[in-house]
Parts: C-alpha cells; structure tokens; sequence
C-alpha cells in the first residue's frame, strides 16, 4: 500500500517528505538532490518545466514563468498566459502538486493517492478551497489542509519530551514570501494553536529586492545605465542578490556582480549595511509579534521557546532580533527549510479518517479556529446591524454550530447569509468571507421564518455553512459574490419593520331586482373569493347589501366563517327591489372610528336613480379617507362607477363571468399593500 505524503506548498519553495516509520521522516529530493523545489514553473513553447529547472530558466529569461502564485490563491481574477491558455492560480498549484506527487513516487517506487498539505494560518475559505481543488486536480486525495505552524509544530513537537507540557510556545516562520506567527501550547496530552497572526506580504523575496535595489543604484552611478532594462540582466540581478544575501548569513561580506550594455560592475555589501537597508522589513516582524502577544495577554519572557521556520530565518537580523525583543535564543534542532513538510508527513502517516485529532508520540495536536466566524444579523429591537458570532475561536476543529435565525421575508423571500470573520460585535469591523444566499419555499407569504444556520468547520479549515428552514426542508445555498458596498451598507439602520397596515373593507352589494339569479350566485362566488384571499389577519371585512334601502348584514371582523355566512345569506328582497338608495353615507358613519386604510367595495349591475347625491357622497368618503371601489356589469352606467371610484383603477368594469376573477385580484392587491385603489396613489 503506497504510503501517504505530506507536502508544504510553499511560496518560494515547496518540500515533499514522507514518514518512513513512526517517527522517522524522510525528506524527499528533487531530481538535482535538493529537499526544496522552487515553486516556479516555466512555459516553454513545448513543454512546462517545474522547479529548480524553472527558476534557472527564469534566471536567464526564458518562457513564461510564473512564480508567487500562491499569493493569488483564491483571487478569481488572477490568470497567468501561457502556451496559448489562461492558467488560473489553482492550475498552476495543480502543476506544481503533481510534480511533487511524482517525485515522490519516484523515490518510493510506488503509486502515492493521499497528501496532506499545509496552508498559511491566515488562509481563508476561498484560499483552502483553492488549494483542495489543486490538490484534487493534481490527483491526490487530501487527507487534511494543516495550517503550516501546527505543522511546524509538530515537527519540533518530536523532539521535546513529555517534559515540554504546559509549554507556551511562539513559532516564528519566515519564508520566501510570507510571515506568520503562531502561538501554541503544549499540553500532558495534546498540542494546541493559541492564535496565528501573518503578513502575507513580507518575505526573503523582500530582502532580495533591497539588495537589487541597491546595487541597480550602484550601477547607474557608475555607468549612466538601469540594468533593468534587460529582461536577462535583471532576472540575473535578482539571482545574484539572493545568492548574495545567502553569503550574507554565513559571511560578513558578499559581492554582487552586474553585468550590462558591455559594462561590468562588483558591488560589496557588508552585512551591516545589507541590515541596515532591510532594518524596516525586521521591524515589520516586530511590530506583529509585539501585538500577538498583546492580544494574547502574554509577556515575552513568559514564552517558553521560540520556534525558527522558513529560510529566512537562517538571516543573523533574525536572531539578533528575538535575543533582542523577546530576550531568548530560538530553538534548532530542526531544519526550517523542512519543518512544515515534516509535520504535514507525520500527521499524514498519523491520518485515521474521520478523527480530528492525531496521536503523536503520545501526544494528540489539535488544530483550532483562530477566529470567531459569524455573520450579519439585526440587533434584538432590529434598529441596527451586528456581528453575531456562530462559531467562537479557539474551538477544536472539526466543530460545528447551529444557531437559530429570525429572517424577515420580503418579496421574492430571499435568505441572505454574509459570513464574517472577527470578534467585533460591531458590523464593519469583522472580514468579509463571503455572501450565501438561499430562497426561502413560501411562495407568497409574508413576515418571518426562522432558519437554523450551520457552520461546520471541517479539518482542513474550511467552513460549509447549511440552512434549514425551522420545521422545514434543508435550502439549496448558492455562493456569491460579496457586493461592492459591504461593509458600509450594514451601517444604516435595518430597513423600518413594515408595519402592516390594517384594512376595513366594506363589500356592498346592489341587491336590486336585476340581481336575482345568476348574478347574485356569480357575486356571492366572487365574495367568498374576496375574503378567501384576503390575509384576515390584517383586514377585517364589513357586508353591506343596498336596493330601496341599506343594510349592513355583516359588521366589520376578521372572521372568516361568520364572512361566509353572511355572504350565504345574501337575499333579493331583503332591502327592497328597487334602486333608489346609495351606501356611502352609512360607510361613513361605520366606518369614520376606524382606523388604518378603509376601503368600500360597491358592486352594481344597473342605474341607480339617485346617482347625482351618490355620487357626491361617494366624495365624502373619499375625503374621508374611504377609498371606493366600484365593480360593475351588465346594464351599469360606467361613468357612475368612474365618478364614485376614488381612481380610474378603482373603477372596474366586467362580465359576470369575470366577477371572481375581479374580486379575487383586488384581495391580493390588498393583501400585498397595493395602493391602486387608494386615492393617495394619485398624489
Ligand atoms: P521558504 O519559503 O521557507 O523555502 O524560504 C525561502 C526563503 O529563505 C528564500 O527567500 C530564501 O532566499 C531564504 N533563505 C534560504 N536560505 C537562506 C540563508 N542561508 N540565508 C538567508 N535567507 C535564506
């Protein structure tokens, strides 16, 4: 069975080693017998060259060469051209997977599936995801994404005894294109990340260009000329000052040498000045570690070691530094060339799936979240926006939480998770990790629903997060991507509650003659529609019936049955045959103590004789804040319904066939807060 790697996919460098025996690790070497492989792939027109190969190329400026393109892990923006193709920052890690994945089954004489790959601590979720779908794509399965100091860690972790527990530890890696600062502690029974700080933008490769910089000066005084204007003698420039800068860790003095447009010029640096022109870039190390142990409440000499990795640390600044500011010798033992790819093979070797802990010489190492995850959320009176923490720091991962969440349901019902990364409860304060959103199945329905949103943290740092509608089914999230104006929007105070205006809707029928019969059953059918798609709990729904006389058969209430009996009950007859009243005078009266939006429903089939003071009452209510609606059909005079309707699209004219239809589409308007009806719509 072919054995499971470990593999630091490093910025500059990458290394690939595997665990032999439980506590034996071998480091794998390239085809020149290097342990690091220079994460750099140069395009040839015919073929892609990884590696020590690459950077040589690269050197004397040949192909497409693309190099640092960890630091764009994650960037959906970033493409690199090449060989005629875009290659995107996980297809060149992809590359850069394989080539290890190959060298060591060169070495092993056998097929390798598994790896375990180590991450900078401050990778986010994107970055992780990329990083797995390298791996993937490189045909590998990922066991676990390791941040790179818990596997640094344990590499160093092997070589203390029992002794160590209790141990407060600083790990201080510095490589060829990042810094990172890991706090850990090491316990009788387990080895754990307190927190992680990193600057992903400070490296050996930032030493290099000081040097460059330097002696490109140098040139120019001396012969009128940039050496940057060859691509070749620049590529050479940036080789010679990190070889220079090697010189520099072991020596008091390195030359660079530059040749050009037929001049040559050698330059001495003394490590003095090469400190003196970096002394900024230390610093930058200082300030961070000074506030990690702030934030973490902890004073220098209560740090029981310090832990060297990354090349870079190799540099004498480095260790003058920690003697300086943190009043201790580092810790050695360890290669911090090979540190993190020796943790990554014996966590690899110590893989039992499904277990979020590894046994390592006794000793379990968790991993941590290094911070709180969260996302945005109204505070409890809904007048400002929060950050509300789902899953605190310093839980063991794998961890999971579900936390229960009121949403507001608008129009389109619409779920929107933005997912944080701080302890701040304030809104603007916290990293963006991106927007989810889900829709939520009511169709319609108006208020709230409560969803139980997940966050699962899973051992390679990945976060899933899952919503369930409370009683309902499990939401199909879709990942997107975060809007231009977060975190401002989430400044201004919540868009204001709704109010849901209470309706007064009186339904008048005319139940003259001309109603008897199919008229009367069409209107009957049409008012049972009415108050079926009418939300009662907002409205409450009158009846009143108007021939000779008038009558309310039904006061105003919100009861459905009572409704429907009353609208059963409707009789020709009841109020006289004839035509000769008019309803808005009795609406008046109901309804002038009522309060919320008040409308009244006439519905007509004829002429009725006193259209002149109907008509003028009719403005009354509407003056009075009842909005009328008027309904006709058959012989009905529409230049009446137009003058009593409070708008023109208030004032409606159908079949008895289109009847239901009519009424059932003005209850949804209602329902809805529609304002076709309402003479405030004119203004
Ligand atoms: P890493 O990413 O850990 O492989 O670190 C590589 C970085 O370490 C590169 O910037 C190298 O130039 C730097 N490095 C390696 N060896 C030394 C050394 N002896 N002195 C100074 N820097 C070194």
């Amino acid at each position: 069975m072919s054995k499971p790697i470990g593999i630091d996919l490093g910025t500059t460098n990458s290394v690939v080693a595997v665990a032999e025996r439980h506590d034996q690790v071998r480091v794998i070497a390239d085809a020149a017998g290097d342990s690091t492989t220079p994460s750099v792939i140069c395009f040839l027109p015919e073929r892609i060259v990884i590696g020590a190969e690459a950077k040589a190329l690269q050197a004397v400026g040949q192909g497409e060469t693309a190099a640092f393109f960890k630091r764009h892990m994650g960037d959906a923006n970033f493409l690199f051209s090449a060989q005629g193709r875009d290659w995107t920052p996980v297809d060149l890690s992809a590359l850069l997977l394989a080539r290890l994945r190959e060298q060591a089954e060169r070495a092993l004489g056998a097929r390798v599936a598994k790896a375990v790959v180590t991450v900078p601590a401050y990778f986010r979720n994107p970055h992780r995801e990329a990083t797995r779908r390298a791996a993937e794509q490189a045909g590998l399965e990922l066991l676990q994404l390791v941040n790179e100091p818990t596997a640094a860690a344990i590499a160093y972790g092997l070589r203390q005894g029992a002794a160590d527990s209790g141990k407060t530890l600083l790990v201080y890696d510095l490589g060829g294109g990042t810094f990172d600062l890991t706090l850990l502690r090491i316990d009788a029974d387990e080895i754990r990340v307190l927190n992680s700080v990193g600057d992903h933008e400070l490296g050996g490769k930032d030493w290099d260009d000081r040097l460059v910089e330097w002696a490109a000066k140098r040139f120019e005084d001396e012969f009128g000329r940039d050496p940057f204007e060859d691509a070749a003698t620049r590529a050479d420039l940036f080789v010679e000052a990190e070889q220079a800068k090697k010189r520099l860790t072991q020596a008091q003095r390195a030359i660079i040498g530059i040749a050009h447009g037929g001049h040559r010029g050698r330059y001495a640096i003394e490590r003095a000045e090469f400190e003196s022109i970096s002394a900024d870039l230390t610093e930058r190390t200082t300030w961070l570690t000074e506030t990690l142990l702030d934030d973490m409440d902890i004073r220098a000499e209560c740090l029981d070691g310090i832990l060297l990795v990354g090349g870079s640390t190799r540099m004498p600044m480095v260790h003058d530094f920690i003697r300086r500011k943190l009043g201790q010798e580092p810790m050695t033992g360890v290669n911090v060339d090979e540190a993190v790819a020796r943790g990554a093979a014996l966590l690899a070797a110590q893989h039992r799936p499904n277990t979020a802990q590894f046994s390592i010489g006794g000793r379990r190492a968790v991993d941590v979240t290094n911070h709180s995850l969260g996302m945005i959320a109204e505070n409890q009176d809904r007048t400002a926006y929060i950050n509300s923490i789902i899953l605190p720091k310093n839980r063991d991962i794998p961890s999971t939480e579900r936390r229960p969440f009121r949403f507001r349901l608008g129009r389109g019902n619409r779920l929107e998770i933005f997912m944080t990364q701080g302890e701040s409860v304030r809104p603007d304060e916290p990293t963006f990790l991106g927007l989810y959103s889900a829709e939520i199945p009511l169709a319609g329905q108006r208020g709230e629903a409560i969803v139980d949103i997940d966050y699962a943290y899973d051992l390679s740092g990945t976060v899933k997060v899952s919503a369930q509608l409370r009683g309902g089914p499990q939401l199909a999230m879709k990942v997107e991507p975060l809007p231009d104006d977060v975190p401002e929007r989430f400044l201004l105070p919540p868009p204001s509650e709704p109010q849901p205006q209470h309706i007064s809707v009186f339904l008048t029928f005319d139940l003259s003659g001309s109603m008897a019969g199919e008229p009367l059953a069409e209107a009957q059918r049409a008012a049972h529609e009415f108050v079926r798609n009418l939300d009662l709990t907002h409205a409450s729904v009158g009846i009143m019936v108007v021939a000779d006389r008038v009558d309310t058969v039904c006061p105003l209430c919100q009861d459905a049955r009572k409704l429907g009996h009353a609208i059963d009950r409707l009789e020709i007859g009841s109020v006289g045959y004839g035509n000769g009243a008019h309803p808005f005078d009795q609406a008046l009266n109901t309804m002038s103590a009522v309060s919320g939006t008040k409308y009244q429903l006439v519905l007509a089939d004829g002429v009725w004789s006193n259209q002149g003071l109907a008509i003028d009452r009719a403005k009354r209510c509407h003056k009075a804040g009842i909005d009328i609606i008027a309904i006709g059909f058959g012989g009905v005079d529409q230049g009446f319904l137009d003058a009593i309707a409070s708008t023109d699209q208030g004032s409606i004219f159908t079949s008895l066939e289109g009847l239901t239809e009519a009424f059932s589409t003005i209850a949804q308007e209602l329902t809805e807060g529609g304002t076709a009806f309402s003479l405030a719509s004119r203004k």
